[in-house]
């Protein structure tokens, strides 16, 4: 078998281990590839080559559908296919997975807790930065996946089928790799292509988008579970006066919304989303419970940092789009300076300004979408436009007062300035620490 793995960070070279012993390797990447040291690591590879006669291109999920070799190669008719799809082809065990613009990471995370408290062998991987594929030669029967699935892998997916799988939300993001909104839409909803009546699928009730989706697609929700934040379902999870709920076979109450520990509204519908899920694969009520209050949320997620010179600081560099902020502005309650801003996706920015929480009194902007916003903003919102996040926290700081809040959650990606929004937060949180 001759196997083209294409892309070579992680889940590139966890295929090449994979597939190691069992093809013959060639790779490819759009940086310069270290043949030499690769095949330290993984024996004899070559680059690629176009005139051989490829069984299969596995693809890493980060390259682009239109890259000329992957279009030159489906021209070629040879089969494409990712290296989730491939992991799951192989994989012995049971996979709970979880896809949507935002909350991915929080809710796959969550559930991972939910469901490894009750059966030993859970594993987290996917788009987490795990690659499921380095599972796959010790999996065993009755193990459980926790998987977290971007559109990316699912844009070339046909054959993924998990027993238990959930669309979070669909807004807009990425539109510029898949090529429009439709597109986008359509890779979502590749999760539930195969063995549809098999899985039991789950979608977020609170979003009409999504509804009027699944009606138009499948002409009914009859098959399907849902969760809301507000609204009594028969079949799903849903909080009612404060109180969270599992309405499956009986209604059971969850927990008290005080009692959970993951905070604002968004995390709220993740949680759910979570709590369903684990109890569709028969994670006990009270397991659900218990770690409902214990888990506190991930870094650079809506991050509440420790409160310094009277204010509270709140890391929300993972908010690379708008609708990841929003949650977090309406989560505001004490007032708040907003530092925003970052790469421009060419997305709608507007939506952001819709619905200004007044607790949001200035806003300080840097970053390449920086002037789009002010604009937006005027009006709304006092603006300040800064170069750099050093300038915006100093300004931040200026601008605030003792028992007010300081919350970085960019609604944009963060490729103009830094490698990734890890980064960007680590360098909020280095900013913070110098008050100490
Ligand atoms: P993903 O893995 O989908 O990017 P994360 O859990 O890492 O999602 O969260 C990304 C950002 O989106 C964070 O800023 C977080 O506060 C926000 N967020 C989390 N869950 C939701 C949700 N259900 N709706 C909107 N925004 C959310």
């Amino acid at each position: 078998m001759k196997v083209l793995v294409f892309g070579l960070g992680k889940s590139g070279r966890a295929l090449l281990s994979f597939y190691k012993d069992k093809a013959e390797l060639w790779v490819y990447d759009d940086k310069e590839v270290d043949l030499e040291k690769l095949g330290l690591e993984f024996g004899k590879l070559e680059f690629y080559n176009p005139d051989v006669d490829y069984d299969l291109l596995a693809l890493s999920p980060g390259p682009s559908p239109d890259h000329p070799v992957i279009k030159e190669l489906r021209k070629k008719g040879i089969s494409i296919k990712g290296e989730l799809e491939i992991a799951y082809e192989h994989l012995k065990g049971n996979i709970l997975a979880i896809t949507g613009t935002n909350g991915k990471t929080t809710t796959t995370s969550l559930l991972k807790a939910m469901v490894e408290k009750q059966f030993s062998r859970t594993f987290v991987a996917g788009n987490i930065g795990i690659p499921l594929i380095g599972y796959v030669l010790d999996s065993k029967e009755g193990d459980s996946y926790v998987v977290e699935v971007s559109s990316f892998q699912l844009e070339t997916m046909v054959d993924f089928s998990p027993s238990i799988s959930a669309i979070l939300n669909i807004t807009p993001d990425h539109i510029s790799w898949h090529g429009s909104m439709e597109k986008y839409i359509d890779a979502k909803f590749r999760l539930w292509e195969k063995g549809f009546s098999k899985q039991k699928k789950i979608f977020n009730a609170d979003q009409s988008f999504l509804l009027d989706q699944i009606i138009q697609r499948y002409g009914t929700t009859e098959e399907f579970y849902s969760f809301s934040t507000y609204k009594k379902l028969d079949r799903g999870a849903y909080m009612e006066d404060g109180i969270l709920y599992l309405a499956l076979d009986e209604r059971v109450e969850l927990l008290a919304l005080k009692d959970l520990a993951l905070k604002g509204e968004h995390n709220l519908s993740n949680a759910l989303a979570a709590s369903l899920m684990a109890s569709l694969y028969g994670v006990k009520t009270e397991i659900i419970a218990e770690v409902l209050k214990e888990f506190e949320g991930l870094e650079h997620r809506y991050e509440v940092l420790e409160e310094l010179k009277g204010r509270r600081f709140i890391n929300d560099s993972k908010a690379t789009n708008v609708d990841s902020t929003l949650p977090a502005l309406k989560s505001a309650l004490r007032p708040t300076v907003l530092i925003a801003g970052g790469m421009d996706k060419k997305v709608p920015l507007a939506p952001l300004f819709e619905a200004w929480n007044p607790a949001i009194k200035h806003l300080v902007l840097f970053g390449e979408t920086k002037l789009q916003l002010g604009e937006l903003a005027k009006g709304i919102c006092d603006v300040y436009i800064v170069d750099n996040l050093e300038e915006a926290f100093s300004k931040a700081m200026d601008l605030s007062k003792p028992g007010w809040d300081i919350l970085f959650s960019p609604a944009c990606a963060s490729w103009d300035m830094y490698e990734n929004f890890e980064v960007r937060g680590e360098h909020f949180k280095k900013l913070h620490g110098r008050l100490r």
